[in-house]
């Protein structure tokens, strides 16, 4: 039996759900498809993404070629060109990894009914988590929406497995051999879609994942607290990779396990809010538009629009922030603790509506993901499910000198700042920094006002 293995947020060729479970069935083509409904709302014409997608099926055809096959690679809506494909290759199955967010889930929905009216079978698996809403439930059943006893569970589950972490064999053998004028590193597909090549910050593929993942593990045992430190290369920078499935998940959990340390169980734990917040939006797509707990929609935020700008510009007079929102501009990443600093600056100092900062978040972060992107914005807000509590503000004043004490973090996006010493670097005196901008509002008078505006949350 003949299948096709469509690949979207999955872009490797090893411990592959669906691509194993294609093989499994017999001859097996692979088709990849850049999807108009994705493309057209970015406006960059060199989003960085494009670049690292395409870097990394570049690599997949290299490994392909080898054993005389290719990618099928289409420019067209999914709904169409699958089935088209799937009858013109005479399939009997299309296999995918699953997909949990909004959109996903209707082009899903719509693929298969096209293809059962082919008589072919469109099967889904999990493959972009570790474990799926339903499989870590409360003991009535249901789902959870706070993440320690969500974990608790997660680790329990885990635990009664005996720890035995799954992997998908993938043996390309069985791919059918074709020739492919229009594969992905002969034929100019960036002109096809509309893109030019971003120059490469971080580099695609899943060899490149595979190196960083080593580079990790010689210091996961300290990440435990060198996480926090932006200035640190304490964290595993494999956010991208694990967006664009260049790595599988099962890989980085079974590599958490293989230290027994502080610094491993804590990353364990940041992989399990991954499939937290992926089971949230998957049993709650509302979140995608609305807030979590309703009531926090009440909000009315007067923050004006020139705010928002300079905060997106970095140019808000708070150092931390400042530095921050530069070096995301530039590069398109920006460190945990850094985005917890400015979303929490933008809606509770500069009182700006939480989903415009969301919405910069994910028109500019290389690892942007709807599921994490919105929990960590819900959360920052407080309006998400067990998100820090609405009084609780972040200081930026104290989190930089807590954080980036000798300002090194600052001192590399701020030049103004360079020569500024001790608490300077973190509250500068704007007589000897006049380079530098002046604070565009008070912390402490904000501070009162935020208050204020949440004050319509209270007791809910
Ligand atoms: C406002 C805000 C927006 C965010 N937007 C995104 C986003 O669009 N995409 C994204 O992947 N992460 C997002 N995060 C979570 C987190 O900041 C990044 O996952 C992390 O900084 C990536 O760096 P790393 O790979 O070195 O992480 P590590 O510290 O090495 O963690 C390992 C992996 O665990 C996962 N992870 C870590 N922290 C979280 C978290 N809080 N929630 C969910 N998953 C987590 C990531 O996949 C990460 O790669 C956001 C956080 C906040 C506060």
């Amino acid at each position: 039996m003949k299948s096709l293995c469509w690949i979207r947020r999955d872009l490797r060729l090893h411990d592959h759900a669906a691509l194993s479970k294609a093989l499994e069935r017999g001859e097996t083509s692979i088709v990849f498809i850049f999807d108009p409904h994705i493309l057209d709302k970015l406006d960059d014409k060199e989003d960085k993404r494009l670049t690292f997608i395409i870097d990394s099926l570049k690599e997949m055809e290299e490994t392909l070629q080898k054993k005389g096959s290719s990618i099928h690679i289409l420019y067209g809506t999914p709904e169409e060109e699958i089935p088209l494909l799937a009858h013109e290759l005479k399939v009997s199955y299309v296999f995918s990894n699953r997909d949990y967010e909004p959109y996903a889930k209707i082009r899903d929905q719509l693929v298969a009914k096209k293809l059962a009216a082919l008589n072919i079978e469109f099967e889904l698996f999990k493959d972009t988590v570790y474990y799926e809403k339903n499989e870590v439930l409360t003991n009535m059943g249901g789902t959870y929406k706070v993440f320690t006893p969500y974990k608790n569970k997660w680790l329990e589950k885990f635990e009664s497995q005996g720890k035995i972490v799954p992997t998908y064999d993938c043996p390309l053998n069985g791919l059918i051999k074709f020739e492919n004028k229009k594969n992905i590193i002969d034929f100019d597909w960036y002109k096809i879609i509309g893109f030019k090549e971003a120059p490469v910050l971080l580099p695609g593929g899943s060899k490149a994942a595979k190196k960083r993942l080593k580079t990790f593990a010689d210091k996961i045992d300290d990440y435990k607290d060198a996480r926090n430190y932006p200035a640190i290369d304490g964290t595993s920078q494999l956010s991208v990779h694990l967006r664009f499935g260049t790595i599988s998940i099962r890989e980085l959990v079974q590599e958490s396990i293989t230290h027994r340390s502080d610094g491993a169980s804590t990353w364990l734990s940041e992989l399990i809010w991954r499939d937290f917040y992926h089971m949230i939006l998957d049993v709650h797509p509302e979140v995608e538009k609305v807030a979590f707990k309703p009531v926090y929609d009440n909000i009315k935020w007067p923050g004006t629009q020139a705010h928002f700008q300079a905060w997106c510009d970095g140019q808000t007079g708070f150092p931390i922030v400042d530095a921050a929102m530069r070096c995301f501009k530039q590069t398109g990443m920006m460190h945990n603790r850094l985005r917890m600093i400015v979303a929490s600056f933008l809606c509770k100092i500069l009182l700006v509506d939480w989903r415009k900062g969301e919405k910069y978040f994910a028109e500019k972060l290389l690892d942007y993901d709807l599921a994490a992107n919105n929990g960590g914005w819900q959360w920052s807000s407080s309006s998400g499910c067990d998100a820090q509590p609405y009084f609780r503000i972040f200081n930026p004043y104290t989190q930089s000198e807590k954080f980036d004490a000798e300002g090194k973090f600052i001192c590399i996006w701020c030049p103004e700042l360079a020569k500024a010493k001790n608490k300077q670097i973190h509250h500068p005196d704007i007589l000897l920094f006049p380079d530098y901008p002046k604070p565009i509002v008070s912390y402490d008078n904000n501070r009162i006002r935020c208050l204020e505006i949440y004050s319509v949350v209270k007791g809910s």
